[in-house]
């Protein structure tokens, strides 16, 4: 399967690991969109979040456990921090492997659009 993502989980492509488990991978956006821009991935390929489906729900609920617990050691758990899924063309999805944008660092504006 030719998936960016599937290959960081295999390590063919290099990234900055910031957690991983058995399910889970997070690193560092490559083009980090506030001070701190985590990726929080499934290692399962769930190519968009119309694709998850009740088999999933448990490690559902474990990426955002793992993002709560992220974010306290990047320490933007009190100041405050963003989850973001974009899902499909028009929600702005590039890479077509489930993944969750942890966002923060700075003051962020409410959402526009
Ligand atoms: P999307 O627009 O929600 O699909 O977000 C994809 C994200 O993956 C973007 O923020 C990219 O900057 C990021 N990205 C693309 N390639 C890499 C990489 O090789 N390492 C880390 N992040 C990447």
């Amino acid at each position: 399967m030719d998936c960016l993502f599937c290959k960081l989980i295999e390590g063919t492509i290099p990234s900055k690991k910031v957690f991983e488990n058995d399910r889970i991978l997070a690193f560092h956006d490559i083009a980090p969109a506030a001070p701190v821009h985590i990726l929080i991935i499934p290692k399962k390929h769930i190519a968009t979040m119309n694709d998850v489906t009740e088999e999933d729900d448990a490690l559902i609920a474990e990426l955002f456990t793992v993002a709560r617990q992220i974010a306290k050691e990047q320490g933007i758990a009190e100041s405050g921090y963003r989850l973001v899924n974009n899902c499909n063309s028009e929600g702005g999805q590039v890479v077509y492997h489930l993944h969750i944008h942890l966002l923060g660092g700075h003051q962020m504006k409410a959402l526009a659009d």
